[in-house]
C-alpha cells in the first residue's frame, strides 16, 4: 500500500511491481509543522539494490531494442500522467520539505516539460555522416547507450532533478536504478506511482528507497551498473567520482555552489533589488544556484542596502501550503541545525543588514531570511555553501574588484551582474569562472532547455539539462562501411 489513509508509505518499485520494504518504519513530519506526520520511510538494503540492478539488466535488454519513437511514446505517456497529477505531487512534495506550493507546482511543470523535451529528442539525429577519404567508404557516428545508470538525487528539487536525468538517461536506451534522497522519498514513491501509468516495461524504471550510506554505496561499490548521475553535496560527490574512477565507469557529479551577483553603480535598483532577494530567499535559500554572495560598487552600495532593507519587510516566511508564502521552512531538522550555527555565527561575527519577518505559528523548521554584512571576503559566511535563507555582502571600488572576489571560491556554478554597461557586462562574462553567467537575471532559474552545470568544484565538468544531457547517457560509435568490397 503506497497510501495508509492520508499517509504516504515509501516504497520500492522494482522489476514493474511495488515491493514493501522490510523492517522499522521511521515517521516522516511535515517540516511546516512539525506535529503532522505525513507518512512513514522505510530503508532498503544492499540486496534490494542489487535485485533493482538485475531488473535494469533485463529491462534493458528489453529497452535497447525500441526505436527512437517507440521511446518516445512512453515519456509522453509520462509527461501526461505528470501533468494530469501536478497538483497531488506538489502538494506531497511542498509537505515532505517545505518548498511553497506555487514554486513546486512550477518545479513538477518543469518536469513535465523535460518529459516532453526529451521525447522530441527519440526522434532527433543520433549521430552524423563524416566524410572517408576513401570514396566506397560510409562513415558515420551513432549513440548508443550505457546500459544500466544508477541515478543519486538530492532533496532541494525531489521532482525537477530526478526528470532531468531519468528522461534522458531513457530517451538515450539506458534502463535506470533510482535512489532519491532520504527526505524525498515520499514524493519519489508518489512520482513513481504516476509514472506507473506509462506502461514502460519491466525493469526499466526501477526506485530502491535507502541511505546513501547503504544503497547509494551498493550502487558505487557492488552493483554491475555502467554509469552513475549524482547531484548533491561536494563532500559526497568526492566520493562518488573516486569510486566510480576505481571502477571505471562513467560518472557527472553536479554539486554545491556560493554564487555571487554584482551591482554595479549604474544598475537600475528598483528592478535590481526584488530579483536578488528572490535568487537569495525564494526555497529558502536552498538552491545550488542560489544567491548567497552580494558584490556591490561602493557608488550605489548606500542606496543598495536602503532599498534591501525597504524591500526585506516583504520576504515573509511562512507555512509551505499558504499561497503567501514567499519561503517556506528549511526541509528538515538537519538543514535547520546547519544553517542556524551559521545564523548565530552571522549575528556574533557580522553586522545584520536586513531580516524578514517571520509570519506564522507553527511549530516548525523556520529560519527568518537575513543580510549580512560586516565580514571580510575571507571570512566563512562568504567561502561556505550555506544553503538557507543567508546572503552576505560584499563592498568593492569597481568591476575588476567585483570579478576577482566572485572568482575567489571553490565553486563555480552560476553568477549574475546588473548593470546597463554592455562592455562592463562583456568583461565579466568573459573573466567569471562559473558554468552559468547571467545578465541582469536571477542566479537561479536557468532554463530546462540550456545546458546546466558549473566549474571548479561544482561539477565533473559535464552539463545536464538541454541536449548536453545525451552526451552523458550515451556513447559514440564511430561506423565505417566499406561498400564496394
Ligand atoms: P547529499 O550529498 O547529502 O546527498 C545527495 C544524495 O547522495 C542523497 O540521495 C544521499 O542519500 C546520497 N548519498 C549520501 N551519501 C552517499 C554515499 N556515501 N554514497 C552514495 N550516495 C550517497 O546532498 P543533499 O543534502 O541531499 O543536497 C544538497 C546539496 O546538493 C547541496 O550541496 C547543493 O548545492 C547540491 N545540489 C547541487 C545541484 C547541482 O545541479 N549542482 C542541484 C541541487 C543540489
Amino acid at each position: 500500500m503506497i497510501t495508509k489513509g492520508l499517509e504516504v508509505v515509501s516504497q520500492n518499485y522494482i522489476a514493474g511491481e511495488w515491493r514493501s520494504i522490510q523492517g522499522e518504519g521511521q515517521a516522516v513530519f511535515n517540516p511546516s509543522n512539525t506535529l503532522e506526520k505525513i507518512g512513514e520511510m522505510y530503508l532498503s538494503t544492499a540486496e534490494d539494490v542489487l535485485e533493482a540492478v538485475a531488473a535494469a539488466h533485463a529491462g534493458f535488454m528489453i529497452w535497447k531494442k525500441k526505436s527512437g519513437s517507440e521511446k518516445s511514446s512512453y515519456l509522453y505517456k509520462m509527461a501526461d500522467a505528470l501533468e494530469q497529477e501536478s497538483e497531488e505531487v506538489a502538494t506531497l512534495a511542498s509537505k515532505e520539505m517545505g518548498k511553497p506550493i506555487g514554486e513546486m507546482l512550477g518545479e513538477v511543470m518543469r518536469g513535465v516539460n523535460l518529459l516532453r523535451f526529451y521525447a522530441a529528442e527519440g526522434v532527433r539525429p543520433t549521430g552524423e555522416v563524416i566524410p572517408s577519404t576513401d570514396a566506397d567508404v560510409l562513415q558515420y557516428t551513432k549513440r548508443v547507450p550505457l546500459g544500466v545508470v544508477g541515478i543519486i538525487t538530492p532533496w532541494n528539487f525531489p521532482v525537477a532533478i530526478p526528470i532531468w536525468k531519468i528522461a534522458p538517461a531513457l530517451i538515450c536506451g539506458n534502463s535506470v536504478v533510482w535512489k532519491p534522497a532520504e527526505h524525498g522519498v515520499l514524493t519519489a514513491t508518489f512520482l513513481m506511482k504516476v509514472f506507473e501509468k506509462a506502461n514502460l516495461p519491466k525493469g526499466v524504471l526501477n526506485l530502491v528507497i535507502g541511505k546513501g550510506s547503504v544503497v547509494g554505496q551498493t550502487l558505487l561499490e557492488e552493483a554491475e551498473i555502467h554509469a552513475i548521475s549524482f547531484t548533491g553535496s561536494t563532500a559526497t560527490g568526492k566520493n562518488v567520482a573516486s569510486a566510480c574512477a576505481k571502477r571505471n565507469i562513467k560518472y557527472q557529479t553536479e554539486m554545491g555552489g556560493k554564487n555571487a551577483a554584482i551591482v554595479l553603480n549604474d544598475a537600475n535598483l528598483e528592478k535590481t533589488v526584488p530579483i536578488i532577494l528572490s535568487g537569495a530567499f525564494r526555497s529558502a535559500g536552498q538552491k545550488c544556484t542560489a544567491t548567497s554572495r552580494i558584490i556591490v560598487e561602493k557608488g550605489i552600495y548606500p542606496k543598495f542596502i536602503a532599498a534591501v532593507q525597504e524591500a526585506m519587510s516583504a520576504i515573509t516566511v511562512q507555512e509551505a501550503l499558504n499561497n503567501q508564502a514567499y519561503l517556506g521552512p528549511v526541509a528538515s531538522k538537519a538543514q535547520f541545525d546547519t544553517v542556524s550555527e551559521y545564523t548565530q555565527l552571522a549575528r556574533k561575527e557580522g553586522e545584520i543588514i536586513a531580516e524578514g519577518p517571520l509570519k506564522t505559528n507553527q511549530k516548525g523548521y523556520y529560519i527568518q531570511p537575513l543580510v549580512v554584512g560586516g565580514v571580510s571576503a575571507k571570512h566563512r559566511l562568504v567561502q561556505e555553501e550555506i544553503f538557507g535563507p543567508v546572503a552576505t555582502v560584499l563592498q568593492v571600488d569597481d568591476v575588476e574588484e567585483a570579478i576577482e572576489l566572485c572568482n575567489d571560491s571553490l565553486y563555480g556554478l552560476s553568477a549574475s551582474i546588473f548593470t546597463n554597461n554592455i562592455n562592463k557586462a562583456m568583461q565579466f562574462i568573459d573573466n567569471v569562472e562559473v558554468g552559468m553567467v547571467r545578465v541582469n537575471q536571477e542566479t537561479s532559474g536557468v532554463e530546462y532547455q540550456a545546458p546546466f552545470g558549473g566549474m571548479k568544484w561544482s561539477s565533473s565538468h559535464t552539463r545536464e539539462q538541454g541536449q548536453a544531457a545525451l552526451d552523458f547517457y550515451s556513447q559514440v560509435k564511430t561506423c565505417a562501411i566499406k561498400h564496394q568490397f
